[in-house]
């Protein structure tokens, strides 16, 4: 059992100080070194030229804010069926061995994408998007506190592959902690709003300029970690020269 000592309200500050804490460290250095610092050598990197507009940044931790709080909530859906062994989570990693463990990170990863392209392109959909993705495309050109900035529907949506995850996979507990960690740096990322000098990504990763394109047109790049969805669905646009050249 986890957390079967812990009190409700203890279990859903303690998972909700995880989320905003993490979100909190993982912007904040993206945003010291990229926007606080002004490193001569980023500048000339900014994919738009345009700077956060006044009341940006407050808006979209404040709305980040609010996604954790609702991520926070759900935890008591996930212990509930976790703790009645509905799940399928496994306690000793040699249970599976290291390297289905290692394997089962990267399935959560693509599994995620997939989840994250289909559901992203579904909140474009004109009647669908002014009352559920509005709020995360408010701002054209985003910063890394934008990655979780999401009306209430929005967050329920996102936290949707949690469920998928551990129904689907044999999860051990840290794989999954592994894994929200690494979205959530990859989310913070893909937001960053620079291209980072000497960066190498491979052909079907989504890259910082894929987003910002994506806040910019709307119509394109939908993935999160790669782009194999969009390419296949012909919704992939990265104009060949970056928008910032140094
Ligand atoms: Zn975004
Ligand atoms: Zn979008």
């Amino acid at each position: 059992m986890f957390f079967a000592d812990w009190s409700k309200f203890e279990i859903w500050i303690l998972f909700t100080a995880i989320f905003i804490f993490r979100y909190g460290f993982i912007a904040g250095v993206f945003f010291y070194l990229f926007y606080v610092l002004k490193n001569k050598k980023f500048s000339g990197y900014k994919i738009q030229k345009r700077l956060p507009y006044k009341n940006q940044i407050r808006q979209e931790v404040l709305y980040s804010i609010l996604t954790f709080i609702i991520y926070g909530s759900t935890i008591f859906i996930f212990l509930y069926w976790i703790n009645n062994n509905k799940t399928r989570v496994y306690t000793e990693i040699s249970d599976y061995g290291i390297l289905y463990f290692i394997l089962s990170i990267v399935l959560m990863i693509v599994v995620h994408d997939t989840y994250f392209y289909w559901t992203h392109r579904l909140i474009h959909h004109p009647k669908i998007f002014k009352h559920v993705h509005k709020i995360h495309h408010k701002f054209d050109s985003p910063t890394p506190w934008a990655a979780f900035s999401f009306h209430p529907l929005e967050a329920i949506i996102t936290i949707g592959i949690i469920p998928i995850i551990i129904f689907l996979i044999p999860y051990h507990q840290l794989a999954l902690i592994i894994f929200i960690t690494f979205l959530t740096i990859y989310n913070i990322f893909i937001h960053l709003g620079y291209v980072i000098p000497g960066f190498h990504y491979f052909k079907y990763q989504n890259t910082t300029i894929g987003h910002d394109f994506h806040h910019l047109h709307s119509h394109s790049n939908y993935g999160l970690y790669f782009n194999f969805w969009d390419r296949l669905m012909g919704t992939y646009l990265i104009d060949k020269k970056p928008l910032a050249e140094p």
